[in-house]
């Protein structure tokens, strides 16, 4: 049984690892800041980390990448564990938007408030209300706390780079002010919000962010609790229906795994009360997600019956 046996996980985890890296030509690194198109399209790797704490990796699972939209699950977990679930739900809704993560046109058709915390408007919202509380260095630390990883760290050129380039997040960061929803200042906000975007983390990181996740909130090698089993449980809910930008449909037949994707490659996944996942893999298809990621994870899903509707 696998649940027992590091050794079949770590096989067909490189089975997996195989066919990720068979197909990461299919896929094209992020360009929309120059920084993110300096990353190698071949760069690929995969950490597992069981609730025992054991870590099993396949690749370049120690390189650092900006986090990008991952990150929109700490800031929510920060924000549900500062101002609890149903204040937070009262500034950003919890429905998927099929949209893609940086549309704006919902925003002014369908509804005031944003979609979900997982798409940029969400978690600018989110940012917004967490700007007023907490500053960048406590972000980082909770980061840290949630990946149990130090070595987190502000990546200063992709953070410019965001800043210099983020004309589309500052249009939404003013017409979420303009309708009188925003929290804090958009420039303050915004800046929050970069620096988010440009934390430099690794597969492993995002590997045990998973398992937090998958355990309740509880970093299983430390006993510590990060967040309540509660707010663990409506953050996997959201990855499910939004996590993967708007493949998250698909991604959900055919992998089943709470996940959250973004552009810099990385990809976390909780799998209830068995392991988290880390992906970094850097060649994207047109949705935004890592294309090595998504085959291996299908794989993984099917080898392991990781679905969260399989019968076990
Ligand atoms: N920093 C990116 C943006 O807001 C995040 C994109 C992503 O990973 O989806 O445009």
């Amino acid at each position: 049984d696998w649940r027992h046996d590091a050794h079949v996980l770590e096989e067909h985890l490189q089975h997996a690892y195989v066919l990720g890296c068979k197909v990461l030509g299919q896929g094209h690194v992020a360009t929309y800041i120059p920084e993110l198109a300096r990353a190698d399209a071949y760069a690929f790797g995969l950490a597992a980390q069981r609730t025992d704490g054991t870590m099993v990796c396949c690749g370049d699972v120690d390189t650092r990448f900006s986090v990008q939209s991952v990150g929109k699950v700490m800031s929510l977990a920060m924000a549900l564990k500062i101002f609890g679930t149903e204040e937070v739900f009262s500034h950003v809704l919890m429905e998927p938007s099929g949209d893609s993560f940086s549309s704006i046109i919902k925003l002014d058709t369908k509804s005031d408030l944003p979609f979900n915390p997982l798409i940029n408007a969400g978690a600018i919202q989110v940012v917004s209300l967490l700007a007023n509380h907490v500053e960048f260095s406590d972000i980082l630390k909770f980061a840290r706390r949630m990946c149990q990883d130090e070595d987190i760290e502000l990546n200063e050129p992709v953070y410019r780079s965001e800043a210099l380039t983020g004309d589309r997040n500052r249009a939404i960061a003013y017409l979420l002010k303009s309708k009188g929803v925003l929290m804090a200042e958009p420039d303050l906000t915004l800046d929050l919000y970069f620096k988010l975007c440009s934390m430099n983390v690794t597969a492993k990181s995002l590997a045990t962010l998973g398992l937090v996740l998958a355990n309740d909130g509880q970093n299983p090698m430390t006993g510590e609790h990060i967040i309540s089993p509660r707010h663990a449980r409506a953050i996997n809910s959201i990855m499910f229906t939004c996590g993967m930008y708007d493949g998250s449909g698909e991604f959900g037949v055919k992998v089943g795994i709470p996940a959250k994707s973004g552009v810099g490659g990385g990809i976390a996944c909780s799998v209830k009360g068995r392991m988290g996942i880390g992906v970094y893999g850097p060649a994207l298809d047109e949705k935004g997600n890592s294309v090595g990621g998504l085959a291996s994870l299908e794989y993984l899903s099917h080898a392991l019956h990781l679905h969260v509707f399989d019968y076990h």
